[in-house]
Order: C-alpha cells, then sequence, then structure tokens
C-alpha cells in the first residue's frame, strides 16, 4: 500500500498549484492502492469521495502549498476511517472485569489470549484466562501452552469429567475468579472456519451468561475482502465492543483494518504483530495512517525498544561506556536485548521511508544477530574482555566453535570495534544504538 501511495505524494509534490486534473489523478491512484490492499470497494468509494470533496474546496485552493494539504487530508481522513482516537481497554469498576473473545478458527484468538495476559501481567494485574472452546479436541490444551507462557493460571474443565458445556465453564470461571481475586478475566472461545449460525449463538449465549465489559473480534489482517462480511455477521451476532488486528506483522496488506472498522464503527484495540507473546501493539489510528502514508512509525518503535531495553543493564553499559571498559560480553547482552524486540526486518520496516527500501529490507538476515551471538559465546572471558588478543589461532577457534567462518568472526570484531567508538561518542542516556547498524 505505501510504496504505491508514496510515488503518487512525491509526484505531488512537486507541483505548485493543483488542477482538478491533478486532483482526480491523485485519487484515483489512492483508490486503486486502497483496492490494491485489498481496502472493501464501498469503503474505497466513501474514502475517495471525502478526500476529492476536500481537496477541490477552498481549504486547498487558498492552502500555501496545495500539494501538501491534499497530503495532510488523505492523512486525516485515513486518522478517522481508523477511529480517530486511540481506544483503550476498558476495566470494571468492580473487577473481575470480563474480556470475552470472538472470531473465525485460526483468526488468533487464542494467541491473542496470551499476548493480553501477559501485557497486563506486565502491568500488575492477575489476570486469569478461560477455556471455553470446547469444540476442538485440542483447544484446552493449546490454551494451557499459552498460559504457561504468559505465567498466568488457566481455567478450564476437569478432563472427561462430561466436559461439555462453554457457557458453563465461562460463568463458573467469573465465580472462581472472583473468589481466587483475579481481577482480568480473559474468556477464549471457539471458532470454526466459516461463520455458521450454532457458533454464533453459541457465542451469543457465552456474551449473555457472563456479561463482559470488552467483547473482542479478532481478525486475521490477511483475510482480504471477506473482512466485511465477517466483521458484519461477528457484530450482528454477538455485538462486540472492539477489534483485535491479528497477523498485521511482516508485509501484511492493512486494508482489513480500514474496512472493518468504516463497515462496524468498532474500534481497533490492538493489533498482534507476530507469532511470539511478545508481539502485541496497541492500535494507534494516527500512527497506522502515517504507516500507510509511510512517515515510519517511529513512535511505535520507540515505545518497544524502551520496553525491551532493560533499564538497568542500559545504565550499566552507559556506565562503561563512560569509563572505555564496554565489552564483548556487553555487545553480547546488547544483541540479546534487540531479539527480545523481535525480528529486525519488522523493526526496519517501521522505519520512516521503508517503503522506499524494501529490497534491502527483504535481504535481510535475520539469522546474523543469531550467528553473532555464537560467535561471542564461544569465545572466552579473556577474549570477550579484551578482543585484541584475538590471534589468528585464537579466531580459527571461534569459528569452528561457533559454526562460522574466520572472515565472520573478522567482521564482528570489525563491527564491535567500530560500535565501541560510536557508543562512546553517543551522550549518555540516549537511544541505545544498535551494534553494527548504527543508531536508530
Ligand atoms: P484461534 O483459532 O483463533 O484461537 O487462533 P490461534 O490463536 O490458534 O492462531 C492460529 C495460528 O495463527 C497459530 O498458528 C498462531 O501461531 C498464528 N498466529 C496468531 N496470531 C498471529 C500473529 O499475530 N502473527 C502471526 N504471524 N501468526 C499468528
Ligand atoms: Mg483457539
Amino acid at each position: 500500500l505505501s510504496e504505491r501511495l508514496v510515488k503518487t505524494f512525491a509526484h505531488l509534490r512537486t507541483k505548485g498549484k493543483l488542477s482538478p486534473a491533478d486532483v482526480d489523478a491523485t485519487v484515483r491512484e489512492i483508490r486503486r492502492a486502497l483496492l490494491d490492499a485489498d481496502v472493501a470497494l464501498t469503503v474505497v468509494k466513501a474514502f475517495t469521495a471525502r478526500v476529492r470533496e476536500r481537496a477541490l474546496s477552498d481549504e486547498v485552493n487558498q492552502a500555501l502549498n496545495p500539494a501538501q494539504q491534499v497530503v495532510k487530508i488523505v492523512d486525516e481522513e485515513l486518522v478517522a476511517i481508523l477511529g480517530g482516537e486511540t481506544r483503550h481497554l476498558r476495566f470494571a469498576k468492580q473487577p473481575p472485569t470480563v474480556i470475552m473473545l470472538a472470531g473465525l478458527q485460526g483468526a488468533g484468538k487464542t494467541t491473542f489470549a496470551g499476548k493480553l495476559a501477559l501485557r497486563l501481567r506486565g502491568e500488575g494485574h492477575t489476570p486469569i484466562l478461560v477455556a471455553a472452546d470446547l469444540q476442538r479436541p485440542n483447544a484446552v490444551g493449546q490454551l494451557q501452552v499459552v498460559g504457561e507462557q504468559a505465567g498466568v493460571s488457566v481455567y478450564a474443565p476437569e478432563p472427561g469429567n462430561g466436559v461439555g458445556d462453554p457457557v458453563k465453564v465461562a460463568k463458573a470461571s467469573i465465580r472462581y475468579a472472583r473468589d481466587k481475586q483475579h481481577d482480568v478475566v480473559i474468556v477464549d472461545t471457539a471458532g470454526r472456519t466459516g461463520v455458521d449460525e450454532q457458533m454464533m449463538k453459541q457465542a451469543a449465549a457465552i456474551r449473555k451468561a457472563i456479561d463482559p465489559d470488552e467483547v473482542l473480534f479478532v481478525i486475521d489482517a490477511m483475510i482480504g475482502q471477506d473482512a466485511v462480511a465477517t466483521a458484519k455477521a461477528f457484530d450482528e451476532g454477538v455485538d462486540f465492543t472492539g477489534v483485535v488486528l491479528s497477523k498485521l506483522d511482516g508485509d501484511t496488506r492493512g486494508g482489513a483494518a480500514l474496512s472493518v472498522v468504516s463497515v462496524t464503527g468498532k474500534p481497533i484495540l490492538f493489533a498482534s504483530t507476530g507469532e511470539r507473546l511478545e508481539d502485541l501493539e496497541v492500535f494507534h489510528p494516527e500512527r497506522q495512517a502515517r504507516r500507510i502514508l509511510d512517515m515510519g512509525d517511529v513512535l511505535t518503535l520507540i515505545e518497544q525498544a524502551q520496553k525491551a531495553f532493560d533499564e538497568e543493564e542500559a545504565r550499566k553499559v552507559a556506565d562503561k561506556i563512560a569509563r572505555e571498559a564496554f565489552t564483548l560480553d556487553d555487545f553480547l547482552k546488547q544483541m540479546q536485548q534487540i531479539k527480545k524486540l523481535g525480528s529486525m526486518k519488522k523493526l526496519l520496516g517501521m522505519l520512516p521511508g521503508a517503503a522506499g527500501m524494501r529490497q534491502q529490507i527483504e535481504q535481510f538476515d535475520d539469522s546474523l544477530l543469531t550467528r553473532t551471538e555464537a560467535i561471542i559465546q564461544s569465545m572466552t572471558k579473556a577474549e570477550r574482555d579484551n578482543p585484541r588478543i584475538l590471534n589468528g589461532s585464537r579466531r580459527l577457534r571461534i569459528a569452528n566453535g561457533s559454526g562460522t567462518t574466520v572472515s565472520e568472526v573478522n567482521q564482528l570484531v570489525q563491527r564491535f570495534e567500530q560500535a565501541a567508538k560510536m557508543m562512546k561518542s553517543v551522550a549518555r542516556g540516549g537511544m541505545p544504538s544498535i551494534p553494527g547498524m548504527g543508531s536508530l
């Protein structure tokens, strides 16, 4: 989506004054870009009509830079269509807060349940996961695994004990949560591969029985044109309060987001952006619009960096840099912090101008971090503390030990020296830099 719009806007920026023909050509391009991104036709039509109307109005004619004004209008309309303000999770005045999940099978409900539990736990809550998906044979087991990873307990019916009724399980879980002082209850429900009446009835019955504070509809961002029909069906069936966009990682086209919000009028609360439990972001309409318009999602990037970089560790490193005692061990620790951020490819994709560097990003090798880690781990303590002692035979031993080559070891030492030099010049307390890649 972005690449195309970037070109259109670049062209527009060369214009001092816009003719109606310019506006029409631009709107046509935006329309094509949105349709390419699988935004529903009705949504595209309404969107481009609004942009066109505003682009041809006095607001643009009288602007100092009409082209920039059009870019601004597109941005504003995108933000509006994505829901305007950031919508945060609503908590009950009287705990427990009950959050029910709904959506098709494979949408990412169970994964999201774990992600949300992990995030809430990190914020000091005491969430519990509830297995109300009793449809698929291994659904309860999957939730238990997710719960273990997130470090939260799972409420599930006793195995073999008649199993059966998800409505009863969900209802009982609320009493259990209240008893055990869990302040948030996350109820995972069953899905089907397609919308069907029985599934919707069951979801509606669970909703009625537990009266949730939030009903979150989880939808796969890759679903494309089916997004509208699916969202409508769930909106009518369970009347959800918000949307979770899952699988918004990699080069997923964000078209479904625009369609779902615009068709249901319900806000997106979270974006699920990968298979790991940490891959969850609060959805910010403004940032998503910027991302679509390729202004880069710098804010989200910084937020993630701050979370992953352990503050204590960062301070220690800053201290060492100040004392010029930065070693390969510290380098390794930094590398591991960076890995916590997730795929480097994904991070690079969030940077401004990412659409223009698509090819370089595609070629970035995420395994580089892993190999670098292996190399450092094959070094002795003395070598890590003082890379100057790394002669030829030591380098060969390290290459063999880490399954890499001497030339890779050489490159790493070189990168480390560059990084160490660079870090000395970085002021204390600034954003940590990425070894060998320059600062963010
Ligand atoms: P459910 O049937 O709705 O509970 O869906 P699951 O949570 O079981 O997820 C279905 C599949 O999608 C699993 O293989 C997950 O690992 C994967 N998945 C879930 N969320 C994401 C995401 O944000 N990104 C990616 N890449 N995969 C995801
Ligand atoms: Mg599931």
